[in-house]
């Protein structure tokens, strides 16, 4: 836990914080100022499961709008999760009364943890994939276009495991 040391953005660098606390690419980019597909070649090259383990359903992601997040935005988001010590994110901040969540007023914490975790906008319903309720990390998420895209991507798949004797 020695967060007050700088870390260069080197293959070093991203290597000792996948190793120390396997936080998302884009995440771990983000704090580095590097690229994400560079903190993703350093998880391939360490042989680590790529992030999310769970919610990776081996689907390329459907290309829609980027989204960019406000500085300030990240920033409030930031100081109101916490980060667990499985990679989950506890929301800290307000939650509406079913336990969603709450960033602002109208809208939850997942479509921002969403647009943060993945740079793009949510489409149709956020459902956390990961085990642990309500949790906020943007790769433990998905929407309905990711959905419905693992669906259609997993169909010819199960025909090569239906060799039935
Ligand atoms: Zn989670």
């Amino acid at each position: 836990m020695t967060e007050c040391e700088p870390v260069r953005a080197s293959w070093e660098g991203i290597a000792r914080i996948l190793q120390a606390e396997n936080a998302p690419d884009a995440e771990v980019a983000e704090r580095l100022g590097c690229r994400e597909s560079f903190v993703a070649r350093v998880r391939r090259e360490l042989g680590m499961e790529p992030w999310p383990v769970r919610a990776n359903t081996g689907v390329r992601w459907p290309r829609r709008d980027a989204h960019e997040v406000s500085e300030e935005t990240r920033q409030r988001f930031f100081e109101q999760r916490k980060v667990t010590d499985d990679g989950h994110r506890r929301w800290l901040g307000r939650h509406l009364k079913d336990g969603t969540p709450l960033f602002v007023s109208g809208q939850t914490a997942y479509r921002v943890a969403f647009r943060i975790g993945h740079g793009q906008d949510p489409i149709g319903q956020i459902r956390v994939e990961c085990e642990m309720p309500h949790c906020v990390e943007g790769g433990h998420l998905s929407d309905r276009l990711m959905r419905d895209q693992a669906v259609q991507q997993r169909l010819p798949g199960q025909e090569a495991h239906d060799a039935h004797a």
